[in-house]
């Protein structure tokens, strides 16, 4: 009996799960554009923003502009939360990436977290959403929880490639699981929220 646990023990194999924390400045591929047919019942009031900057991208190519922005600049409201916009489980922190000013041009290792600065990435089964540019030392998440629609993952931010505090939302499919111990990885192709309601 001892001999056949330990068997089965050492055949298991429990995937590492990290919350990834570097002040690299690394380079993702350039997300294609795909128009993924998702019903689902989303959390839209995602965030809260003054103004927005849209998706940009045609079927099959490298999208221009890979989600869309929520943008925050009302400088009376120091904290912004951002929420979760369906029930999933985090697959991927990235913490670590300075920034500089909530209000003006980031210019602390831009391309931390390959641009996105601290972001945090959901699983929603069929999908994923990302989070980007969050502050620094907010996210209240880590990689293997399970979240609800709605739920706080952290305060909008300026850090990463970022003028100014806002949410870079991104929904995108990907077929190799995230590591989540390793830098920041590109979705295989992106949707625009906004054909989502957002
Ligand atoms: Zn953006």
């Amino acid at each position: 009996m001892f001999r056949y646990l330990l068997f089965t023990i050492s055949f298991l194999t429990i995937p590492e799960e990290c919350d990834y924390s570097s002040k690299e400045q690394e380079v993702a591929p350039i997300q294609t554009t795909s128009t993924a047919l998702i019903k689902e019942d989303f959390f839209l009031n995602v965030t809260q923003y003054t103004d927005r900057l849209e998706f940009e991208g045609i079927d099959n190519s490298p999208a221009i502009h890979e989600g869309i922005d929520f943008i925050n600049e009302n400088r009376r409201i120091d904290d912004v939360p951002v929420y979760s916009v369906l029930a999933g489980k985090v697959v991927y922190v990235r913490k670590g990436c300075p920034e500089e000013h909530p209000f003006t041009r980031n210019n602390l290792l831009r391309e931390c977290g390959s641009g996105w600065g601290n972001h945090v990435v959901i699983d929603h089964g069929q999908f994923f959403t990302r989070y980007a540019h969050l502050r620094p030392n907010t996210i209240s998440v880590s990689t293997g929880e399970q979240l609800t629609k709605g739920n706080k993952i952290a305060l909008m931010g300026n850090s990463g490639r970022s003028n100014k505090r806002h949410l870079h939302f991104e929904v995108g499919l990907k077929d190799i699981p995230f590591n989540s111990c390793d830098v920041a990885q590109s979705f295989d192709s992106v949707t625009d929220p906004k054909i989502f309601g957002f």
